[in-house]
């Protein structure tokens, strides 16, 4: 559209309108000369428009503005010129232009702020993003969680190359697949990183071939997740799944045999206390009494750590300490065994006693096993407080000067069915400790030595005074 030319005098008449002018300012043939421009346009009055005309007409500049003129709801752009007989004012509409360079401001802005996003998510993803190139797989970008795998900083890694700081069997064929443009999609990959020997770990990888314009591949771009705190929970869970099903099943065999089992020692019994045995039988029938005591015993031992719990009592350690010590008198006396009980505490603890008792019986057995002749057991309690929780209880431990462990056998100890002793063990003694241990909110622990002078072993149980409240046995 052509612009606007008007011509004002110093008394502020219109003296010439062009065509345009005409028409946009709506000047009649009798304002030509006629008013002034503000009474012409006393909406111009006191505005910046008015500003510059006068500023340009005194002091003979040419000056610029735009501004939006209401009525016509249009950008106007003008500009005046000083003349001799007054100023002469150019204008035109610029709403096209104002709005296209808004347009263009507001996509340059929304731009700028969609590549912060994108780098913020690119740097704080919990999840290892990378650039490499085709030639070795070198790191060209990544960000710190992909650094973070290795305990470096971003800037340490780039230039390194994959397999130099993954060293993970069939990484590199997999890189080789994607460089040739097939992407790898949620892959499971799992091993150890350069930074970490000795760690097993797992991610969930996802490779895609970066390609120019002409559709060739110029990168590869590699999302990683780590997965091994997940693996290592499911893994955990399945071993726990595993005990469990132990347990129900250990449970249901003793239900199953505790019956048959008395009425056989029962018979058995009476068999042996009959007067008219030959001599072999009767040896016969000991050796049966006392095998069948032994499946008794697992049986016993199994049922009695899955019964109904009774109501807790107070006890002291002597309480529990001294009847387990009588009762293994005998078995003592024959391995010639020694025993000491040493008791620098009379706390009272709450406990299931009988329970209490069957982990001092499970120790001091094992103990008399790994005792060879003129071995001694000592037995120790003291007040004591739990490390990890400050809370108050008792300390009861067991010691022999015994065999000792080998370290494999001690981490092993407490795992179900895991025996030194072949046909003689059950393997169900500690582990049925254990859990008795931890439904009193306890700890049993082991150290063990097999040096050659101080070979030996000591569990260590810690029984808090109280329990809280809301844990049941
Ligand atoms: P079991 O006695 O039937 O073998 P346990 O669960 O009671 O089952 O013990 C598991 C294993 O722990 C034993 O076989 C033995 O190797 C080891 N062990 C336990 N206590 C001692 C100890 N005091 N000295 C040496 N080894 C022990
Ligand atoms: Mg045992």
């Amino acid at each position: 559209m052509e612009d606007g030319l008007i011509l004002l005098d110093q008394e502020w008449r219109i003296v010439y309108a062009n065509n345009a002018a005409r028409r946009i300012s709506r000047i009649e043939p009798h304002h030509i000369n006629g008013p002034s421009h503000w009474e012409l346009y006393p909406e111009t009055v006191g505005t910046t428009q008015e500003a510059i005309y006068r500023q340009s007409m005194e002091q003979r500049i040419s000056l610029q503005h735009e501004f939006y003129h209401q009525p016509f709801e249009v950008w106007i752009g003008l500009r005046t010129t000083p003349v001799p007989s007054g100023i002469a004012v150019h204008y035109r509409n610029i709403t096209r232009q104002r709005h296209d360079a808004e347009e263009q401001r507001r996509k340059s802005e929304e731009a700028e702020r969609q590549a912060a996003e994108i780098e913020t998510v690119y740097r704080t993803a919990p999840i290892g993003l990378a650039l490499f190139d085709l030639a070795d797989f070198r790191y060209l970008r990544l960000n710190e969680r992909q650094a973070a795998f290795f305990g470096l900083k971003p800037e340490e890694v780039v230039g390194r190359t994959l397999t130099e700081m993954a060293p993970i069997p069939g990484l590199k064929q997999l890189f080789e697949q994607v460089a040739a443009g097939t992407p790898v999609v949620n892959y499971p990959l799992e091993g150890e990183l350069i930074s970490h020997p000795g760690e097993h770990r797992y991610w969930t990888v996802n490779y895609s071939p970066v390609r120019a314009p002409d559709g060739t591949v110029q990168a590869i771009s590699a999302a990683s997740l780590e997965i091994t705190q997940q693996k290592k929970a499911e893994q955990a869970l399945i071993q726990s799944e595993k005990l469990a099903a132990a347990g129900r099943m250990a449970t249901s065999i003793s239900h199953e045999i505790n019956n048959p089992l008395e009425a056989v020692t029962n018979l058995l019994y009476l068999i042996a206390t009959a007067d008219n045995l030959s001599s072999p039988t009767r040896e016969y029938v000991q050796l049966a009494q006392s095998e069948l005591a032994r499946v008794s015993e697992i049986a016993t031992q199994t049922l009695r750590f899955y019964r109904q719990a009774v109501k807790p009592s107070l006890v002291t350690a002597e309480q529990v300490i001294t009847p387990v010590v009588e009762l293994f008198r005998r078995r003592l006396a024959n391995a010639q065994v020694t025993v000491k009980v040493e008791l620098k505490t009379e706390a009272e603890f709450e406990c299931l006693e009988g329970e209490i008792r069957q982990v001092l019986s499970n120790l001091i057995a094992n103990a008399i096993d790994a005792i060879r002749e003129g071995g001694q057991i000592v037995f120790r309690a003291h007040d004591a407080v739990d490390q990890a929780t400050g809370r108050r209880g008792v300390r009861i431990t067991v010691a022999d000067n015994g065999a000792g462990m080998s370290e494999d056998t001690r981490a092993r100890v407490f795992e179900p069915f895991f025996t030194t002793k072949e046909l003689n063990g059950t393997g169900l003694g500690l582990w049925i400790s254990a859990e008795i241990v931890q439904r009193h909110q306890g700890q049993l622990s082991a150290r063990s030595s097999q040096a050659p002078h101080r070979h030996g072993t000591v569990f260590s149980l810690f029984l808090p005074l109280a329990q809280n409240a809301q844990q049941p046995y």
